[in-house]
């Protein structure tokens, strides 16, 4: 018989979600739009402690509206994370931007405050800039955003991991002019699909609830004067996302637990580092992540395989932009020439498994494998 799966992050329900969602049927509000979605904008605006918010199809078409909101135009420069998901960077593309990727700083992984600093001396004017909390980890994002006022230049807020988090006790998501959230079905609550936009200007949410809805202009017949989208969320989805944000503080406690367990069990092995804290912020340790020693001879493989063999999902360190063949043509900027952070920690590091079903016997499990690993 093969071993159950162990997975890095999947969905976990708890019988609220299947109660909006029946709503939604008794009611026939199966289609786009409804009482859930409207629920769960308030609910969430509630939660993250004020402004708008618009639920959408996906975190990416969030972060596309945010880019057109932002006014990015074809041929802008566009300062983005290198280390993220491609997600966060691919909808200035759909605009005919041209990225320009920015290092990270091993305190946190996220955008290096001081090469961002740097881009603006190279690029004076770019259209906006796109900042992440990797992992659920807070960036500086005081800091960040400073920059961004200070060049006067939009920030939109990448919180997709980082659902939960806050920096300063403020929640993630609200520091940008534009924040994103995503609920894809590995994070940390799902609608089994979707995201949101979050901003404090209410006149910007319906302009990106207009734009999500086909641009319709109002009047009787069709009639369009912008492009638009079809970009909202269902009342369908919308009921398991209500259901799921009845949960989040539950999973984010579990997700906490999951990092502190696996911190405690490396602590005495020094080739281990577990991925930084901010300690200006509160994580949701969204994922869990280990680096190597760079002087140690194990490699993240060696990691990835001794819990494969156990049918134990892992996954590398996501592959910073700047490598990513698709960009090779962008720009990239570093603190110092030649040091790349973001490229060591894709070297060295391995996302853990931080699934909050993980029973006390699966994680002892994987601790064990790992330990075993480095004790060759
Ligand atoms: C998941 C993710 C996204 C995209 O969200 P979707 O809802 O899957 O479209 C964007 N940015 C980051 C950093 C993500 O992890």
């Amino acid at each position: 018989m093969e071993r159950k799966r162990i997975y890095l992050s999947s969905p976990t329900m708890h019988g609220e979600e299947q109660a909006f969602v029946q709503s939604a049927f008794d009611t026939n509000w199966v289609a786009p739009l409804g009482p859930n979605v409207d629920a769960f904008e308030k609910e969430m605006g509630d939660y993250i402690g004020g402004g708008y918010a618009a639920a959408l199809s996906a975190g990416t078409a969030a972060i596309h509206l945010a880019v057109i909101l932002a006014g990015v135009k074809e041929g802008d420069v566009v300062f983005a994370q290198s280390l993220t998901f491609a997600a966060s960077v691919n909808p200035a593309c759909y605009e005919k931007a041209k990225p320009v990727f920015i290092d990270s700083e091993p305190d946190t992984w996220n955008m290096d405050p001081v090469a961002l600093e740097k881009a603006f001396e190279k690029y004076p004017h770019p259209a906006a800039v796109i900042a992440v909390h990797l992992y659920g980890t807070p960036s500086k994002i005081d800091r960040i955003r400073d920059i961004c006022k200070k060049h006067q230049v939009p920030l939109i807020e990448d919180a997709a991991e980082a659902l939960g988090s806050s920096f300063k006790g403020q929640k993630l998501g609200t520091f940008g002019d534009y924040g994103i959230l995503s609920f894809n079905g590995n994070k940390i609550i799902t609608s089994s699909g979707g995201g949101m936009l979050l901003c404090s200007d209410e006149a910007k949410i319906k302009r990106a609830r207009f734009l999500a809805t086909q641009a319709r202009d109002p009047a009787r017949y069709y009639q369009h004067s912008t492009i638009g989208y079809n970009y909202r969320m269902s009342n369908v989805v919308a009921g398991i996302g209500r259901g799921q944000l009845l949960h989040l503080e539950e999973h984010k406690a579990r997700k906490n637990e999951i990092y502190r367990q696996y911190k405690e069990a490396f602590a005495d092995i020094e080739a281990i580092t577990m991925n930084p804290m901010n300690p200006d912020g509160d994580a949701n340790n969204w994922l869990s992540c280990m680096t190597i020693a760079p002087d140690c001879s194990v490699t993240p493989d060696q990691v990835m395989d001794a819990l494969a063999e156990y049918n134990i999902e892992t996954r590398p360190i996501w592959k910073p932009m700047h490598l990513q063949p698709v960009f090779a043509d962008c720009d990239f900027i570093q603190v110092k020439e030649g040091r790349s952070v973001s490229e060591d920690i894709f070297n060295r590091g391995v996302c853990l498994p931080s699934d909050i079903k993980n029973t006390p016997e699966d994680m002892k499990l994987i601790i064990s494998l790992i330990r075993k690993v480095f004790e060759k």
